[in-house]
């Protein structure tokens, strides 16, 4: 079986597809069912997928299948899912961008985060004060293009480094956005309301969770879920340009968060662009059915290892402010 309808089978709960629409021009596969063993046909449509280079035109045409078109696109993704991508991670922001779209995505950095004077140690807050760098050890946050975490991926740092990016006062968690609506979503996130950004898309019907290729376990958005469901957000201290501390608040472990999937499936839309599974997610019915489950159950998102401070801090409410 090749790896691409390895993933369709793993990527269904059902565990049966066929396909039920395929596009050769657009390039793209609606599945709803995957039989058991794929048929000859379906291998050469899967293999046909593989060969394929992702075009700037091929990421509008999903946009435009996918009603995203003219919305605010909170985006989670792995380049390397797609396959080839003709011209990268540009053609993947410009292919959105054509389509009237706003892209918002993670462009968090951790390297600034120190130790806080003992006064502000607050308990229940996920954290080993003894295991942080003092301040002046750490390397201070300035709202640079180079200043982001690797781990972001290749499309946040594309993003960052474009002209139009307007980004967050965020020094750890800072969200940044490019299109017609990035500064209205983006400019009111503070370092004391990392997820307010978040607050703006819930409040639209335009605004959608994208998944290109990750799984839950990247969706940011689920933190601002644990706030809604009760849970008071971690804090974090990150030393700034200038030698000073900023206190800020701060997500939790994101290690359990595909447990929530069985309850986020109902709600999903999927289709595969190039090889890379986007699974989308009206912005406001995700945060709802997420932080419902939250409340049903707090130990739903524990990522099951015992020792985990920040998921066994999270679970029983947050830290003590
Ligand atoms: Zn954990």
């Amino acid at each position: 079986m090749t790896p691409s309808a390895q993933a369709l089978r793993k990527n269904n709960s059902a565990g049966r597809l066929i396909p039920a629409l395929f596009i050769p021009e657009g390039r793209f596969f609606w599945f709803d069912l995957l039989p058991e063993e794929p048929s000859p046909w379906y291998k050469k449509y899967i293999k046909g997928i593989e060969d394929m280079v992702v075009t700037q035109r091929d990421i509008s045409h999903a946009a435009d299948l996918l009603g995203l078109s003219g919305g605010i696109v909170c985006l989670h993704s792995s380049l390397k899912s797609f396959g080839r991508v003709e011209g990268g991670a540009g053609t993947v922001v410009a292919g959105l961008l054509d389509k009237g779209t706003t892209i918002i995505v993670p462009t968090f950095y951790y390297g600034a985060i120190v130790c806080p004077p003992p006064e502000k140690r607050i308990v229940q807050n996920g954290t080993d004060y003894s295991s942080l760098p003092a301040p002046g050890e750490a390397a201070p946050y300035e709202p640079t293009p180079d200043i982001i975490d690797k781990s972001m991926g290749a499309i946040p740092a594309f993003v960052l480094k474009t002209e139009e990016c307007v980004r967050g006062d965020h020094p750890v968690n800072s969200l940044s956005a490019i299109g017609p609506k990035a500064k209205e979503i983006i400019e009111c996130q503070k370092p004391l309301d990392v997820y307010a950004p978040f607050r703006k898309l819930y409040d639209r019907e335009d605004a959608f969770l994208v998944l290109a290729g990750v799984d839950l376990r990247r969706a940011t958005a689920i933190h601002f879920s644990e706030q809604l469901a009760g849970r008071r957000l971690f804090r974090a201290w990150a030393e700034i340009s200038g030698g000073m501390i900023q206190e800020t608040e701060v997500g939790s472990c994101s290690e359990g968060f595909n447990k929530l999937k069985v309850f986020t499936d109902p709600i999903e839309r999927s289709m595969y662009v190039g090889e890379s599974l986007w699974r989308v997610f009206p912005f406001r019915k995700f945060i709802d059915v997420v932080a419902g489950a939250i409340k049903e159950n707090q130990a739903i998102t524990h990522c099951d290892d015992e020792n985990c401070l920040r998921c066994n801090d999270a679970v029983s409410g947050g830290p003590v402010i």
